[in-house]
């Protein structure tokens, strides 16, 4: 059965449709990379997944359950976000507690799952750092730890690696690989970058214009592009 599914998706600001009906599978564990040029909905249709945005028309299941109007703290959801607003004057620790300080966790509890991702993360060195004390891969990691924290069923990455540079991004890439491994849990990535897309996905969706392209893994959309379109965003030599 799959785990999340979207049926006819659609999403209009007023009378502009940027989510143009999209339907989409995806099993438990499975890692889906969201590919596409700026602007062709990538971020509204993972907003309106985690319930930050309204679903105009269509339906969003998981686990069989309708979820266009449940609460996103109750999808089993965590997002992680391109720019990783840490709160400045909170440790690492207080950072990554934070959301569950708040939904009432117990103490304890929140220090079992803080250490827990701090030990997947490799950040238990810089637990009582500020985040003006650390790199730009390392506040990321702190991003993905506030996310593992709340033990989401799935995560969702909006270009999280587009503010690191070239280097790094590789470093952080076979990170969230690692992640995926370890924690065995669904991911729904978005990113405009070809690589991370072709090394990371199980399955690709590539997006134009608010509607799917084609869905694929990396190696049937090498092979066999619907179009010139995924051909030339995909890099296949057809
Ligand atoms: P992507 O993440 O693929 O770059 P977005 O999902 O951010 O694309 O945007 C898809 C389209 O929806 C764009 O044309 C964008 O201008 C439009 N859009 C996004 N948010 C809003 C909004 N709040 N109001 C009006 N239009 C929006
Ligand atoms: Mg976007």
């Amino acid at each position: 059965m799959s785990e999340l599914q979207l049926s006819d998706i659609r999403k209009s600001y007023g009378s502009l449709e940027v989510i143009k009906g999209v339907d989409l599978d995806i099993k438990s564990g499975e890692f889906v990379v969201f590919v596409g040029p700026s602007g062709c909905g990538k971020s509204t249709l993972l907003r309106m997944i985690a319930g930050l945005e309204e679903i105009t028309a269509g339906d969003l299941t998981i686990d069989g359950e309708r979820m266009n109007d449940v609460d996103p703290s109750k999808r089993g959801i965590a997002m992680v976000f391109q720019s990783y607003a840490l709160y400045p004057h909170m440790t690492v620790r207080e950072n990554m507690g934070f959301a569950l300080r708040f939904a009432g966790v117990a103490k304890s509890e929140i220090e079992r799952r803080v250490g827990e991702a701090a030990k997947i993360l490799e950040l238990d060195p810089l637990l009582d750092r500020k985040p003006k004390q650390l790199s730009g891969g390392q506040r990321q990691r702190v991003a993905i730890g506030r996310a593992i924290v709340r033990h989401p069923k799935i995560f969702l990455f909006d270009e999280p690696l587009s503010n690191l540079d070239a280097e790094l991004r590789v470093h952080m890439r076979i990170e969230i690989a690692r992640l995926h491994k370890t924690l065995a849990t669904t991911i729904v990535y978005v990113t405009h970058d070809q690589v991370e897309a072709m090394t990371l996905a199980d399955k690709i969706v590539v997006m134009r214009g608010g509607v799917v392209e084609q869905i694929g893994s990396p190696l049937e959309l090498y092979d066999d592009p619907a179009n010139l379109f995924v051909a030339g965003f995909i890099g296949s030599p057809k």
